[in-house]
C-alpha cells in the first residue's frame, strides 16, 4: 500500500493499475471510492472481497464525460439529461437502463445501472486516464463509518489497497442523492448531498422520496438500517436529557456550539453555526474521531429534517442502528 500525492505522474501510476484490473482509493467530493474498472467483473468482485460488501448491494459506476455515458447505458432520458445538465458533475447519481456490457456483478444482477460523473478533479483526471467507466463504492469496510480523508481509508483498509490517491478532505463529506425516474416521476432512493428541493427546482416537478429501508430487497439494495456505523453505540438524545446521562466515557456529537457546552469526556461539533452544508462535510470526520476514542457511548443530537439535514439524518439514523 502507498499513499499517494495526487500528481501527474501518480494519477498515471493509478490509471495504469486500474487498467490491469487492480484497485484504487481516490477522492470525490462526497467521499473517497474504491475503484476498478467496470467492465472487468474479476476487478470489480475484488471491490466486494475488499470491502466485505454483499453481492446484493450494487456498485455506482463513475464517468469522466459525457461520451462515457453511452458505454453504460443506451437511453438517457429527456429529464435524466436537464438534471445532469444542471447537476454533472456533482453528487447526483443516476439510475439508468445498463447496458449489455455492464457485467451482473456491478450492479446485482438488475437491470438498470447507477452512474455519475464526480466534480473532483483527480477523480475527473483518474477516470479519464483509465480510459474507462470506474465502478466505485466508497473505501471502507460494509457498513462502517465513510472515508472523507486518506487516512480514514489508510486506517479502515490500507493493508488491503496497492494505491491510495490522497487528496485531502472531501469538499461535500456526504454521499451522492440516488434519484430514479420512473414515467418522467423522479423519485429519491437515497438522500444525499444534492437536495430534494435542488432537484424539484431544476426538474420542474415533485420529486418522491421513496427511501426505504431493506436487508436484501433488490429493489433497494443498500439501503440497509444498519449501515455508516462507528464500533462504538451511537445514541439520539435531547437537551433534557442531556443533564441526566453519566458522561464520564462518552462522547458527544453536538449539530451547533451551545451557550455551555456539556461535560463529555471528547465533544465534537459538526458546525459551530449550525450550517447544514458544514455539518455534512464534518459528519463522518467527526464520527472518525469519536470512535477512535475508546469510548463507551457516543451521544448525538438530532439535525433539522431539511435540506441537507435529511441526508445527515438519514446517516445518523442508520449509524444508531448497529446491532439492533
Ligand atoms: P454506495 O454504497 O455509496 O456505493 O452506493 C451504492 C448504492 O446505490 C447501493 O447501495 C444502492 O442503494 C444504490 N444503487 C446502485 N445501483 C442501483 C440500481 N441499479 N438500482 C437502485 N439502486 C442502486
Ligand atoms: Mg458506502
Amino acid at each position: 500500500m502507498s499513499l499517494l500525492a495526487p500528481d501527474e505522474n501518480n494519477i498515471i501510476k493509478a490509471a495504469d493499475l486500474i487498467k490491469s484490473g487492480g484497485l484504487v482509493a481516490f477522492p470525490t467530493e462526497t467521499v473517497y471510492g474504491l475503484g476498478a474498472n467496470a467492465f472487468d467483473p474479476i476487478a470489480v468482485s475484488k471491490i466486494f472481497e475488499t470491502k466485505q460488501r454483499p453481492f446484493f448491494d450494487p456498485l455506482i459506476v463513475h464517468i469522466s464525460s459525457f461520451a462515457m455515458l453511452s458505454r453504460v447505458t443506451e437511453n438517457f432520458g429527456v429529464l435524466e439529461q436537464k438534471l445532469a445538465d444542471a447537476f454533472w458533475p456533482g453528487p447526483l447519481t443516476l439510475i439508468l437502463p445498463k447496458k449489455r456490457e455492464i457485467p451482473d456483478i456491478v450492479t446485482a444482477g438488475l437491470s438498470t445501472v447507477a452512474v455519475r460523473m464526480p466534480s473532483n478533479e483527480i477523480a475527473i483526471k483518474l477516470i479519464s486516464r483509465a480510459e474507462t467507466p470506474v465502478a466505485a463504492p466508497s473505501a471502507n469496510p460494509f457498513g462502517r463509518i465513510s472515508p472523507t480523508k486518506a487516512e480514514h481509508v489508510l486506517k479502515q483498509l490500507g493493508n488491503n489497497i496497492e494505491i491510495i490517491l490522497d487528496g485531502g478532505n472531501c469538499e461535500r463529506g456526504i454521499e451522492s442523492t440516488i434519484l430514479k425516474i420512473e414515467n418522467g416521476i423522479p423519485y429519491v432512493l437515497r438522500h444525499g448531498a444534492v437536495t430534494a428541493e435542488e432537484i424539484e427546482r431544476e426538474a420542474g416537478i415533485k420529486v418522491i422520496k421513496k427511501i426505504e429501508e431493506a436487508a436484501s430487497n433488490p429493489e433497494t439494495p443498500g439501503q440497509l438500517l444498519s449501515h455508516y456505523s462507528p464500533q462504538t453505540p451511537l445514541v439520539f438524545i435531547n437537551d433534557i436529557d442531556l443533564n441526566h446521562i453519566d458522561k464520564k466515557n462518552a462522547g458527544f456529537l453536538a449539530f451547533r456550539k451551545h451557550s455551555v457546552m456539556p461535560e463529555f469526556k471528547k465533544i465534537e461539533i459538526l458546525s459551530e453555526s449550525g450550517d447544514l452544508h458544514e455539518a455534512a462535510a464534518n459528519l463522518f470526520s467527526c464520527l472518525h474521531k469519536l470512535d477512535d476514542e475508546g469510548l463507551d457511548i457516543i451521544y448525538t443530537e438530532k439535525v433539522p429534517e431539511q435540506g441537507l439535514g435529511s441526508a445527515i439524518m438519514d446517516r445518523l439514523k442508520r449509524a444508531s442502528k448497529k446491532g439492533k
